[in-house]
């Protein structure tokens, strides 16, 4: 009888080690729409998310923006540790400080201060004034650019109390939605600024523009928000002995879920961070990872991790599969590992290697939770760091946390290199594209997903796995000529617009 591809685990049991473009899925029966199609998923045991997927644990991926952003979209951001604990943690405050994803990060300043020169204005158009002159304290009042550029000479310099705006009218709570934001602007005609403030003490600046913005974006859901009305935010962290007080810190400032960094994450030092951790912060989830085989998988779970994170070298800066001839085939990877941790509950992230939503859906409906994604994310406006002009082509700046220039920033405990001498580089820097807001096209690649998941036959995540591992979905590998035909070929020239 003719058969229709293989089941996956005759597929992924031949001894090859295959990557999402290698595979392709055979197409499956259509009996509901595309909006009855959920991708509500959980990121470990105990975090459920909305939508399956988070940012990448990286200095030039995943800050307050990012994870702001992330979380109003119901996924997650993952706020790396290549910065000092304290500034980590301020980053994880921020995001539990609002609900709306706009962060403007002004400068603070005491009334007895000064503005010295118009570097204070960078970051945002306003000072806020606030009684210990830094964030978190009580607001006293603002200082607009136009404003102070309209003062003076010799009063541009004298103390700000002499010349502030009181805010007294001006304040909206931190946790208003983007709806009562825009009433707030609606009522108040004059006025293009809010302060968000929490428990009477100023968190940041909102403007009009900014609520434009996102208003401009597809709606919103929920997002991603715990039992303390805040947005979920995780941290990333390494296994150190400094890193317990890095945690103690972290789980003070709320953190919903820790990731254990490391890019060969069966070692002893994790497996005893976990059971650390497990023991002091029973109520906190740990992913562990990362891990690409079915034995490493084993070890980790054994410690207690919430959940795995899985993929090694198949990240867009990684070199570590040519560095140290380590590693496995993405869509490999993610089936394996996938297939032991449902055996004992516990929900993989798929790490590295998506560059388009049918990666996403390759990696979803081979066993993962969740995607983590760092390329595909870092050309946003909500990525650290600043554009460039490249040939004229606006880019941002993209880096491997294990390649030498981020690891003299002190990222090197990913890739156990504490004790080595000579650094080796297991990642490169380079720059990806602009490709405008998150808020824009993290929600047309989900609804490609969703898709991707009707043309399948699943409504579900769950439906997804099942339909999997009762061999229902078929798959095939896709020879060389198969993968040129699968995209598109043989135009002089062509504009590729996915929405
Ligand atoms: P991407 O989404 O860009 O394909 O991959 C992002 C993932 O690559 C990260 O989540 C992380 O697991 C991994 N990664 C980040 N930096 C490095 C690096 O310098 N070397 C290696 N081997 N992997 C990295």
């Amino acid at each position: 009888m003719e058969e229709d591809g293989f089941a996956a685990t005759k597929l992924f049991n031949r001894g090859y080690s295959y990557t999402y473009d290698d595979v392709i899925f055979l197409p499956d029966y259509i009996d509901f729409s595309t909006d009855d199609v959920s991708l509500s998923t959980r990121l470990t045991r105990r975090v459920p998310l909305l939508s399956p997927v988070l940012s990448s644990p990286m200095d030039t991926v995943t800050e307050g923006a990012m994870a702001a952003a992330m979380a109003s979209l119901g996924g997650l951001g993952i706020v790396h540790s290549n910065l000092s604990a304290v500034d980590q943690v301020s980053v994880v405050r921020s995001v539990k400080s609002r609900r709306v994803p706009i962060l403007s990060a002004p400068t603070f300043r005491a009334p007895s201060d000064r503005i010295h020169s118009l570097d204070d204005f960078d970051s945002c158009p306003y000072v806020l004034v606030t009684q210990s002159g830094s964030a978190s304290s009580q607001l006293l009042g603002y200082v607009s650019r136009s404003n102070w550029l309209q003062l003076d000479d010799h009063k541009k310099d004298a103390p700000i109390d002499g010349f502030m705006n009181g805010s007294n009218d001006l304040v909206v709570p931190w946790d208003s939605s983007l709806t009562q934001m825009d009433s707030y602007f609606q009522e108040k005609k004059e006025s293009d600024l809010a302060v968000l403030v929490k428990e009477e003490e100023a968190v940041d600046v909102v403007t009009r523009e900014d609520v434009e913005r996102v208003k401009a974006c597809p709606r919103l859901g929920a997002g991603t928000v715990g039992s303390d009305g805040a947005w979920k935010v995780g941290a990333a962290m390494g296994t150190r002995e400094s890193d317990k007080e890095r945690l103690q810190h972290l789980v003070k400032a709320g953190v919903d879920v820790v990731v254990l960094d490391s890019s060969q994450g069966n070692s002893i030092y994790q497996i005893e961070m976990i059971k650390y951790i497990k023991k002091l912060y029973p109520d906190l989830d740990v992913v562990g990872g990362n891990v690409v085989t079915v034995s490493q998988a084993q070890n980790l779970i054994q410690a207690g991790v919430d959940g795995l994170r899985v993929g090694m070298g198949s990240g867009s800066i990684c070199t570590t599969q040519e560095v140290c001839a380590v590693g496995r085939g993405q869509a490999t990877a993610v089936y394996k590992v996938a297939t032991i941790a449902s055996q004992n509950d516990v929900p993989v992230i798929a790490d590295g290697g998506i560059s388009n939503s049918g990666h996403i859906v390759k990696a979803l409906v081979l066993g993962a939770s969740t995607v983590m994604m760092g390329g595909f994310l870092a050309g946003s406006t909500e990525a650290p760091g600043a554009y460039e002009y490249q040939n004229g082509r606006r880019v941002k700046k993209y880096r491997g946390m294990g390649s030498l220039e981020a690891m003299t920033k002190g990222s090197d405990a990913r890739y156990l290199g504490d004790t080595a001498k000579l650094k080796i580089a297991q990642g490169v820097v380079g720059a990806v594209s602009d490709k405008g807001s998150v808020l824009k096209f993290v929600p047309y690649t989900l609804q490609a997903v969703k898709q991707g998941f009707q043309d399948l036959g699943a409504s579900s995540m769950q439906t997804a796995h099942d339909l999997l591992r009762q061999g229902v979905l078929r798959l095939e590998v896709r020879t060389g000529a198969a993968q040129i035909e699968g995209s598109v070929h043989g135009l002089v020239s062509y504009e590729k617009k996915p929405f």
